[in-house]
């Protein structure tokens, strides 16, 4: 679309373009010309192309997950020139399934990250929808036949009295409560609702207790400030509306009512849809649409420099002896250790880097027991079970839920754990996660027939994934209050400094941490990208 000012712009993979410069074809101006004339010598010019050889594009995009594929596809639709580069060895990012069966078929994947949509998800559902990929509620997948209760069998949770049923009431799963808890949960909520209410998306400093809600966390704010303590079974319940993947008592209190206020309310449930072969597939279908030698795996970016010469910006590759100049850059998805890790020359404002300090990512692991059959089924049982770890101090709840193949080849249940709870199952043997999972199973279910006495085990944990570190970004207490100047700037407007722009789920005010998120930011990077550029 706009070319740098000097220098054409240049598509040509790195190789082809390093014997295009050592040949000296004229077409080529994506180098320096000074070094061209210094050497006569063919053999050690193209030694010293192959430190200064550079391709030049508007915008350079770091990070293939939602956000990066999200920004690429409308980059493309706008003729604006891009390269997206990406650490790993494959897209997706946080996304990844696992095919059950090796055969390829796409209706046996499960989800080892992210996985679930809802109709609130509107950025990545019209995304999905556009690709032409189906969505299925659980109890929707082939043989649903085989769920009792239409998909709608009651869940297990642990409470102070044992692992009781949940009941449905209006379409809402009810915990059992006494009537003391009852009328206890009805104000905690009433409370909750209230400060969310009194704690504006784009003000959230305006609550005249905002400095007081920051200090404390999730966990005090609802055990000490609206006296939950003497009830855990509706803390429990409560502490779940903000849903982190991290112990209510690291998270801020005032991160919690912020988040719950940009997004229209307390959590009304995320979980609603899954992605018919599984949420990694639309992501690989926008990668092959890409333009010829544009996305580059393996491709981890180390610095990002301001070029004088040029007027540009630098980006240079790990790996790699190539370094690319682009107009823009946008970080898409990298969570905030990744960005502190990165060379920015002139520094990031000093705002911008007390904000990524400020942000950490929760602990969070998919293990998956994957058995022949969904016998929790013929028990009468949907597979979802919810415990709460009474032993720690804030009661930490856990989850677990039928996660089944859409082909119905397996029956899967799948266990989120996160927080202190996960890391207490990080220090132990592989041996000892699957008994101590297996034993919180058969407690809530019963134990299964003989043909699934032993599953296997599909597990990942993305607090040990170098280039994740976790699920999504939170506020530890205190945090939130002192980084709000860098919180709106980059939350609401996507920019960390000039040319240098942010998307991605941790950094979105609406649908925050999920993938609904990362495509939003995305979207909106893109257009903003895209308007600046055909004004230049
Ligand atoms: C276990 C788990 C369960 C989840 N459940 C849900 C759910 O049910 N529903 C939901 O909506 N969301 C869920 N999420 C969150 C969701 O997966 C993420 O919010 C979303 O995928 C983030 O997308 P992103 O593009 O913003 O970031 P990412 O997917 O993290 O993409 C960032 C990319 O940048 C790359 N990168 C990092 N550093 C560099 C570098 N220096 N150079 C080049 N590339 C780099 C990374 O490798 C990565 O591919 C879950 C996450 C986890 C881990």
């Amino acid at each position: 679309m706009v070319g740098l000012p000097t220098v054409r712009s240049c598509s040509l993979p790195g190789l082809a373009l390093l014997l295009a410069l050592a040949s000296a074809t004229p077409d080529v101006t994506c180098t320096s010309r000074s070094l061209l004339q210094k050497h006569s010598d063919v053999g050690a010019a193209a030694g010293a192309l192959q430190a200064a050889a550079y391709s030049a594009v508007d915008v350079a995009i770091v990070g293939a997950g939602y956000a990066g594929l999200s920004i690429a596809r409308e980059l493309q639709k706008a003729n604006v020139s891009f390269r997206l580069f990406e650490a790993r060895h494959r897209i997706g990012g946080r996304i990844l399934d696992e095919d059950l069966n090796k055969q390829g078929k796409a209706d046996d994947v499960i989800e080892l990250g992210g996985q679930w949509l809802h109709d609130t998800h509107t950025g990545v559902l019209s995304l999905l929808k556009d690709l032409g990929f189906e969505l299925y509620e659980p109890g929707q997948q082939l043989g649903s036949q085989k769920f009792p209760c239409g998909g709608n069998c009651p869940e297990r949770v642990s409470t102070s009295r044992g692992w009781l049923n949940t009941s449905s009431m209006h379409g809402r799963m009810v915990v059992p409560m006494t009537m003391e808890e009852s009328t206890a949960f009805e104000e905690a909520l009433a409370a909750v609702t209230e400060d969310i209410s009194n704690t504006p998306c784009t003000e959230p400093l305006s609550h005249p207790k905002a400095k007081l809600f920051d200090s404390l966390s999730y966990s005090a704010y609802l055990r000490e400030y609206h006296k939950l303590d003497a009830f855990p079974n509706v803390y429990s319940k409560v502490a779940d509306q903000c849903l982190e993947a991290e112990a209510a008592k690291n998270v801020s209190a005032l991160h919690c009512l912020w988040k719950a206020s940009c997004n229209g309310g307390l959590r009304t449930g995320s979980v609603q849809y899954r992605v018919r072969g599984g949420p990694q597939a639309p992501l690989q279908h926008l990668a092959a649409q890409l333009p010829h030698a544009a996305l580059h795996l393996d491709a981890a970016v180390s610095a990002i420099k301001q070029s004088k010469e040029h007027r540009a910006l630098k980006v240079l590759v790990t790996n790699t002896s190539e370094e690319v100049l682009a107009r823009h850059v946008v970080l898409a998805g990298l969570p905030p250790r990744q960005i502190l890790g990165i060379q920015f020359e002139p520094n990031l404002p000093e705002e911008v880097v007390q904000l990524l300090h400020g942000l950490s990512l929760g602990s969070i692991r998919k293990y998956s027991l994957v058995y022949k059959t969904p016998w929790w089924r013929a028990k009468g049982y949907s597979g979802s079970l919810r415990y709460v770890n009474y032993s720690l101090p804030s009661f930490d709840a856990q989850r677990c839920f039928d996660n089944s193949p859409y082909s119905g080849s397996h029956g899967v249940l799948t266990c989120m754990t996160t927080g202190d709870v996960n890391r207490g199952l990080e220090s132990l043997s592989k041996e000892a996660r699957f008994e101590t999972l297996q034993a919180m199973v058969q407690e809530a279910l019963g134990p299964p027939g003989k043909e699934d006495r032993s599953p296997r085990v599909v597990e990942k944990d993305w607090s040990e994934d170098a280039r994740s570190g976790g699920a999504n970004v939170f506020y530890s207490p205190g945090a939130f209050a002192s980084s709000w100047p860098g919180t709106s700037k980059v939350f609401f407007h996507h920019l960390l400094d000039k040319s240098i722009w942010i998307a991605g789920a941790d950094y979105s005010s609406t649908s925050h941490g999920y993938m609904d998120g990362a495509v939003r930011t995305g979207q909106a990077v893109a257009k903003l990208l895209v308007q600046k550029l055909r004004a230049s």
